[in-house]
Formats: structure tokens, sequence, C-alpha cells
């Protein structure tokens, strides 16, 4: 078949014919009030923001007054600019009448009437009314179950249900609309859909969807498969393919593709060769893409590529491709062409004439409640035309009618320009011009700073197979090289006594032994200070350019082996896939930050000018640093503190935790490799005598510590206390524990907590500092957030970290397990235990997932640091009490709220003094440069890693003041 561009003389006149008819009346949208309203805040960016955050808040405020305060909070956020007047005249008359209740509920009258437009109400009689009212169009239907996030299995089977009832609601209307239609979305029907599990993903979808497919078998119905956001994309196609050929007709299957994918073609090719292959007709609805923003917004923030076409006209002419290419094949596939847009709609209908399509070989697809004129025109025109109808309330549909008014607002909407801006109709049709090159704005502002300044690694993307491939494989050579053994390669060995080993165990099958490591002796260690000493003014005098290099090539290095790095982590301190990778790339991001900063620090700088004197100010190292590092960010935690004090100019002794030796082995050697002297840099493997030892050598000069709050104490105290013969006073650098609290408001977007709740509190088994041990639910959500937060967690799995299936696993050692299950022994007499998770039973040092209600401010699980999955959840009147309970801990690291009234944030960025405080996200996870991480109180002395102050710790400054005068004569005046 010839391309698009041939046909353009018939799309005009067609395109003509249908705009003529499509102009003679607006939608619904933009009639009436909501036709009032829209047009007021289209072109007004703040108040369309306004507008979205109350519509998405309104569900869960509880009266009037709520609602009142929550407009009022979110108009008062608009900045006044000079051209905003008339909007301000707006407001204020707004804000004057919402001061009346009445009108607050009318807001809420009005949102549900706005809602009804898009959305049926889920019962057999609404959906009977307004199937009735589309067939007398014609019309066909397909129905999606619309509702919140889906965080449970139980969530998930309601889903089932709903979708069951549909059907069987659909089935009483065979006679006038054909065969029942569905959508439904996959992840829905599983609260665990992981792109890194694919057979679990298999097992419990196609567990769920049986009943559906017998049920569909029976009415001969049609399943699509809607497309959600690129991450899930390849999992997701994978599974439609399995189900297509693996579970038999009648029932047709079909698919969602998105044409602002450069993938969709190749996508588009494997369907397409099932068909044929199977002899299975499979349907194929192209849409355009909705989640653009979210996608650019989210690649930006992993530093991915962006996964779609750069802009809008290049999206529209793929999808003009798509169309010819799927309509030509309409033997094998069903094409759907579901556009509002009126060129596209004219395309597809074109093409479909010049083949000859029948109303059986292809139809067109068009959202309930917008551009009904058009639609009425498209089947004028005799175009098989299917509605797509979301049911659900309007509570739970929230996200569907925000993603609407988005839709029907933006300057690029194509409704807007053809029924609000008038656009000339040649405009409409014209054909999309990409222009060849362009980059997405992701990639464009990637180019633009990336020769100029820091930027983080990205991390792995685990839902392309090729990664998850190479990380199993490198889990299988890291196995194949076990267990290592490793002698103290220290040069000094001295007078030791019998050397002490430690065996390396993985803590998900301790049997298995990682290796045998040879363990220092504090006289050892004091030998390494010493030597380090001597290391000290070579190192010092290295240009800062050149120490720079090297941790730049050390990065490069640690990053060329990232994949054996992360699986090292997975065997000996049982992290999942994921944080394993995010702490190696972490430990490359810490060696390039201090790399850089140094640079920047390197030269003398004049205070300011002054007369006749000149005023130079520096940084110089301080001397030999002794590095004590906590094992759960294994590589990362002891990669940071060492890069900040060898960029600094002063050698290390790095001293590890015992459970992260293979780590802290495999690091040293890429230091090494990378060039770093091995006097600058030694690593002494030992317990807390050596610790003990390093601190208190009289030759230390910088402890920079990481771990618990008790050491951290006792390690001030010691370095603070002179040894004999020492000159100067130590610099002690100390990160220690947490006990942070989340705080949930009564207006929280639950489907957004729940799963940043979880995240934090049982990613890596509970075992961050940063991790959420309490949770301060306001009094209005808690018994609601408590049942969601029991039922999601039911959903995630517990098992050894090598499969990937498994979200999380054991604790770190034998000792880690029997302290946490003793403090679960603590949370049962002082609370109530509202849900305990299973783990594997034999084997690994696993502690089962714990949930605790009912626990008071004084209680031992609410202020002392564990670490383990055990979440303790307490309950506040009111959102400034709960704000209090969370600062009431001896710890000040990390906190999070949930809330969307931006008084109650601005309180908590006020109040909530934590080093890192999150508002509507997860509290793990701080990325370096990005967020500096530490805390005060009793988990840090204030400066924070990975933030701009960090380095100068291991550095001192100097001043050096020059008398510029010579007898009266000035040389700077005769400049
Ligand atoms: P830990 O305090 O038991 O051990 C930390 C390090 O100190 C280890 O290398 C250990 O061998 C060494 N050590 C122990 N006793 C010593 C002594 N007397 N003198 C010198 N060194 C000694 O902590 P851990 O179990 O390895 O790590 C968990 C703790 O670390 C938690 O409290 C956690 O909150 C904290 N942590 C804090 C941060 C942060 O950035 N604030 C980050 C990670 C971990």
């Amino acid at each position: 078949m010839e391309p698009v561009r041939d046909h353009e003389a018939d799309i005009r006149r067609l395109g003509l014919a249908l705009h003529e008819r499509a102009s003679r009346e607006r939608p619904a949208l933009y009639r009436g009030l909501t036709g009032a309203l829209l047009a007021r805040v289209m072109d007004d960016a703040p108040l369309r923001g306004v507008l979205f955050q109350l519509v998405d808040t309104l569900p869960q405020l509880a009266d009037a007054d709520d609602i009142a305060r929550h407009l009022r909070a979110y108009l008062k956020e608009i900045p006044h600019t000079p051209h905003g007047a008339s909007r301000q005249g707006w407001i204020t008359t707004l804000l004057g009448l919402i001061a009346r209740p009445s009108l607050a509920w009318t807001v809420r009258g009005f949102t549900r009437q706005l809602g009804r437009q898009f959305l049926c109400e889920e019962n057999p009689k609404a959906l009977g009314r307004l199937l009735t009212r589309l067939h007398r169009l014609p019309a066909r239907v397909t129905v999606d179950a619309v509702g919140e996030a889906v965080l449970s299995e139980e969530e998930a089977e309601a889903y089932l249900q709903r979708n069951l009832l549909l059907l069987e609601a659909l089935a009483q209307h065979r006679d006038t609309l054909g065969p029942p239609h569905l959508s439904l979305k996959l992840t829905a029907l599983t609260a665990r859909f992981d792109p890194l599990a694919p057979a679990g993903n298999r097992q419990r979808v196609l567990a769920r969807l049986e009943p559906l497919i017998a049920a569909a078998n029976r009415h001969g119905a049609t399943l699509t498969v809607d497309m959600e956001h690129y991450e899930l994309k390849d999992a997701i196609v994978d599974l439609f393919l399995h189900i297509a050929e693996h579970c038999p007709g009648p029932w047709q299957p079909a698919i969602a593709l998105q044409a602002y994918l450069p993938d969709t073609p190749a996508d588009l090719a494997r369907i397409h060769t099932q068909a044929q292959r199977t002899g299975r007709r499979l349907g194929v609805r192209l849409v355009k893409g909705a989640y653009w923003d979210q996608e650019q917004a989210w690649a930006a923030q992993r530093d991915w590529p962006s996964p779609t076409l750069c802009n809008k006209a290049a999206t529209d002419a793929q999808y003009e491709a798509l169309t010819a290419w799927l309509l030509e094949r309409s033997d094998a596939l069903h094409p759907a062409i579901a556009s509002h847009n009126l060129r596209s709609q004219t395309v597809a209908l074109t093409i479909a004439r010049r083949l000859k399509l029948n109303e059986q070989q292809w139809e067109a697809q068009m959202l309930l409640g917008m551009a009904e004129p058009l639609r009425d025109a498209l089947i004028a025109e005799g175009v098989p035309l299917r509605l797509y109808v979301p049911t659900g309330d309007l509570e739970t549909g929230i996200a569907y009618l925000i993603r609407r008014l988005l839709e029907n607002t933006a300057s690029t909407s194509i409704l807007r320009q053809t029924y609000v801006e008038g656009r000339d109709v040649a405009a409409l049709l014209a054909p999309p011009k990409p222009q060849a090159g362009a980059a997405s704005a992701h990639d464009a502002a990637k180019t633009k700073t990336s020769t100029t300044s820091f930027a983080n690694t990205p991390l792995l993307d685990f839902s392309r197979h090729e990664e998850a491939e190479r990380l199993q494989m490198a889990l299988a050579a890291v196995k194949a090289s076990l267990p290592q053994t490793h002698p103290l390669d220290f040069v000094d060995r001295g007078d030791t006594p019998a050397p002490a080993f430690f065996i390396a165990r993985n803590p998900a099958n301790p049997n298995q032994v990682l290796g045998e490591i040879t363990l220092a002796t504090p006289a050892q260690a004091d030998a390494a200070v010493v030597r380090a000493r001597n290391a000290f003014p070579a190192w010092c005098d290295t240009a800062v350019a050149d120490r720079s290099r090297l941790l730049h090539r050390a990065a490069d290095l640690l990053l060329a082996e990232r994949h054996s790095l992360a699986a090292l982590e997975v065997l000996e301190e049982a992290k999942p896939w994921r944080e394993a990778d995010a702490d190696v790339a972490e430990a490359a991001d810490f060696l390039r930050y201090y790399a850089d900063q140094m640079v920047q620090l390197a030269d003398w700088r004049e205070t300011r000018h002054f007369p006749g004197e000149r005023n130079d100010f520096g940084y110089a190292p301080r001397g030999p640093a002794v590095v004590i590092a906590p094992w759960n960010f294994p590589i990362a935690i002891l990669c940071g503190m060492t890069a900040a004090a060898l960029a600094a100019g002063n050698p290390v002794v790095m001293k590890p935790a015992l459970p992260a030796l293979l780590a802290a082995r495999a690091l040293h050697r890429i230091l090494l490799a990378a060039g770093v002297p091995p006097e600058v840099v030694q690593l002494l493997p030992g317990d807390t005598d050596v610790g003990e030892a390093l601190v208190c050598h009289p030759d230390t000069h910088i402890v920079a510590f990481t771990g618990s709050r008790q050491v951290g104490l006792s390690i001030l105290q010691a370095a603070h206390t002179p040894a004999p013969g020492q000159r100067h006073v130590k610099q002690v650098v100390c990160e220690m524990g947490g006990k942070n609290a989340i705080v949930v408001d009564s207006d929280a977007d639950l489907d957004e907590a729940v799963a940043g709740i979880l995240a934090s509190a049982f990613g890596y088994s509970g075992q961050k500092c940063s991790a959420c041990s309490r949770v301060i639910a306001v009094a209005a959500v808690h018994d609601k957030l408590l049942a969601r937060l029991a039922a999601a967690a039911a959903s995630l799995a517990w098992g050894p970290p090598e499969d990937p299936a498994y979200d999380h696993g054991p604790l770190i050692t034998a000792a880690a397990r029997d302290k946490a299950l003793r403090y679960i022994a603590i949370g049962r007499e002082e609370g109530r235990l509202v849900w305990q998770g299973t783990v594997p039973e034999d084997g690994g040092w696993y502690v089962p997932p714990t949930l605790f209600a009912d626990i008071q401010p004084h209680h031992r699980l609410a202020r002392e640091e564990v670490f383990g999955p055990m979440l303790a959840v307490l309950q506040a009147p009111d959102f400034a009490t709960a704000l209090a309970m969370a600062q009431d801990a001896d710890y000040a690291l990390t906190g999070g709220v949930y809330s969307r009234l931006p008084e109650h944030l601005t309180l908590a960025r006020d109040r909530y003094a934590v080093g890192n405080l999150y508002l509507n996200r997860r509290i793990t996870g701080a990325r370096v440069g990005v967020q500096p991480f530490g805390g005060v109180a009793l988990s840090g002395t204030g400066i924070q890693a990975g933030g701009p102050d960090y380095l100068k710790q291991f550095l001192w400054s100097r001043c050096v003041t020059s008398n510029t005068m010579r007898h009266g004569f000035m040389p700077e005046a005769d400049d």
C-alpha cells in the first residue's frame, strides 16, 4: 500500500466533510457552567493547577469546611503577578463565596456532575441506561472498571469481581450492542506485578483471570489489555501474547499499544507474527499514549533515555503510519483506531475505504464524554465506532477524571484547538511534520549539563530482559568464584598472634560459606595508622587534579563491574537486586562528586579586597583518616567516606563491618587498580578491638564513622580524649541511627501513602538508617490506612534475594534476627499485632514482617532503633499533634509527611526538624548531590553526606595575610 502522503487529497476532502459536520456544535464539556469554568482556567496554568489539586483531594475531604479550607489554601498558593489582576478579582470573589459552606458542597456536586460526563456509575441499572442511550447513536462500547491503585490481593480480587459483574451486565445487552467488550489492566489483577519476576506475574494473573476468561468464553466477549507505564510494557506484551496463545477462545484477546513509543512498531510486528502463526486474530487498540509527562519526568529522574518519541508531531506521524500498517493487516489483526483527532480519524477512514474494509474488520474508538460532535460525524459516515466507558464511583475514578480534564484543557489538546480556539481546519488537517533529530526536553537538558556538572549514575533498568540476564549471569559467575580466602594483605604483619578469621556466610542460606577472611589485630591497626602517617606528605602534595582523576578512574572501574559487585552484595548482604545495584551506583556517585568538589575547593582565593594587604584563604588536608563503616550499604558508605578523605588529600585506613568484608575487599581492589597507592588506602578487616585501636591512635587525625548510636557516641568520646603524644584535636564525622516516622494526614492520598510507607519500612527488610519504623496517622484515616497497609503488606513475598521474584530477604546475621524477634515479642505486649507475614521456615536469618497498631509514644517500639521489618502505627487526633509525636524522638534523621494541604506541608517543612524530610514520597533512597543525607540529634553531627559541606570536614582552612605595603608604596594601587 502507498504511504499516507499519497492520499492527502482524499484525506482533505473527507476531513473537510467531517469537520463541517463536527463543528456545528461544541462538545458537552465546553458548554454551560463547565464550559465557562474551563474557559476561565484554560489559559491560566496556576488556576488549572488549583482545579486539579482540588478535584484530586475532594473525595477524601470530610466536610464543607474541609473543602473550603483546601480550596482557599490552593488559591492562596497562586503567585501575584501583574497580569493576574483579573484573576485576583476572580479569586477574591471565590474566596468570599466559599466562606459559605453551601458553596463548598456545590463544588463537590459540580465535580460529581463533571465526573459523570466521563464515568458511568458502576451498577447494572446506570450502565443499562447509558448503553441504551449509546445504542441509539449507534455505538458499541468497551467498559473499563477504574479504581484506586491495586496494592493488595484483596483489592485485586475485588477488581476481578467487578469485571465479572460488568461482563454479565454487558451480556444482557448482547442483542443490541453485540458481544461484551471489557478493557482491563493486567497489573490490577495482582498486587505484585514486577518486570523482574515474569513467571510469578504470569502465574498470579492467570489464576485470577481464569474465571473471567471462562465467562468471556461463555459470552464470546473481547478482553482488551490496557497499556500502562513504559517500565511495564515488555512484561505486559509478553504476558498478553502468552495468554492469547494459551487461553483458547471463543473469547477475543486484544491489547492497547501507544504510538508515542519508538518500540511500538517492533511490538506490533511480534503480535502480528503470533497472530499469523497461531491463526488467532488479535485485536490492537492504537492510542497515542496518555503518560507522556510522567514518562519524561521518570526518565529524567533516573537519567534513563526518554522512552517516548520527542514530540507530538513525531507521535502523530507514527500514529498515521501504524494506522495504515494495521489496517492493511486486518485479516490477522483487528485494528481499533482510538483517537479524538480529526486528522487521525480521517486518515484511518480514508485508508479503510481504500482497502474496502467492512465494519467487522476495523473500528474507531473514542472515550465517553469526549468530542461528541466528531463522534457523531464519524458515525454518520458509517464508521464502526466503539466508546470507551469507564465505570466506578467518582472517589476511586478520580485519577481517571483528572487525566481527562488535563487532556481537555492542555494547550496541545486537539479538542481545545478545535472547539475552543477555533483553529483553522486546514491546520487541523495538515499532515504532521516531525523535526528530524529533535531530542526530548529531558535528553536535550542532559546533553546541555552533562559536560559541565556532576550527574548521578543511572540505575540499571531491570525491566529490560538483557539487564536482568546480565545480573543473573553475574550471580552465577560470582557463586562459581566462592568461597574466597583472603589473608591479610597488610604489609607489616608484625608479631601477630595466631590470626583470627571471619567466615562470611550468605544470610539467606547460612550454610553457604562465601569466604574466609583473616582479621587484623590491634597491633596491626597501630602499624596501619603509622604507615598512613608516613604516606601523608606525598599524598597531600599530589596535585588535586591528579587525586581527582584517580577517583574518577575508580568510579569507572566500579561501574565496569557493577553487575558482579551487585551480585556479590546479593549474596553477602542479602540485598535485593535493585538495592544492590543502587548501592554500587551510589558509590560511583560519591567518588565523582567529592572528586569534582575538591577541584573547586583546591585553589587559594582572596577573602576580600583589603587595601595594603592580600588575604588568601584555602583548604588543607588534615592527616590520616580512619573510616569505620556499617554493613548495610556495604560499598556506598565505605566508599563515600573514603572518597571524601582521599579527595581531600588524607590517607585512609578502611575498617569495614564484619558482614561486609568481601564487598569492602572488592572496593579496595578497585581503588588500588585505579592507581591509589597501597599505603594511601589500606584495608583493615577487623573487629571492635581493631576499630578502637584505630580511633585511639595518636596519629589518627580524622575518624569518619557511620553506624549505630552506641558505637558512634563511644567513638566520639574516645576520639576526643587525647592519647599520649597526640598534638591535635581529632575531627570526628559521625553518622548514626534513626527512628524515623511518616505522618499521614486526613487528606493524604492513601494509594501513595501505603506504597510509600511499605517501601520505606520493608525495603531491605527495614535495615536502613532511613527506614520508616513509625507511622503516625491522623485519626480520620487511621483505620482505613491500617487496613490497607496490612492488606498490601501481605502481597509482598519474602525469600532468598538471589531470586528476584522475592521482594525482601533475611536479616544480616543471626544476632540481628534474634534482636528483631525480641522486639516483636515486646511489640505484642505493648500494642496490638495487626498483621504478620510469613517467611521461609528453614535456612536464612528471616524475621516475619510485622505490623503493630495501638503503639503509644512512650513504648519501646516507638523509641528504640531496631533493624528489621517491624512497623508501629500510632494514632494522633490531628495533624499538629501527629507532627509533634513524630519529632518526639532521640533521633532526627529522616521523616515523611503525606498531606495535600499546603499549610500542613509548610508547617512540616518549618517544624519537622530532621535531616531529610520527604513530602508525599517514600523516605528512603537519597541520591548523592540531589538529597544530601544525614541527621542531627543522636543521628549525627548535622553535616550531610553527598552534600556541598561534607568534604570540608576532611579539610581545615587556612588564611595567609601578606602585607603588600612597602614604605608607603602599594603595588596594586598602580594597576
Ligand atoms: P555498628 O555501630 O555496630 O558498626 C559500625 C562499624 O563500627 C563497624 O565497622 C563496626 O565494626 C565498628 N565498631 C563497632 N564497635 C566499635 C568500636 N568500639 N570502636 C570502633 N569501631 C567499632 O553498626 P552496624 O550494625 O554496622 O550498622 C547499623 C547502624 O548504622 C544502624 O544504627 C544504622 O542506623 C546506622 N547507619 C547510619 C547511617 C547514616 O548515614 N546515618 C547509614 C547506615 C547505617
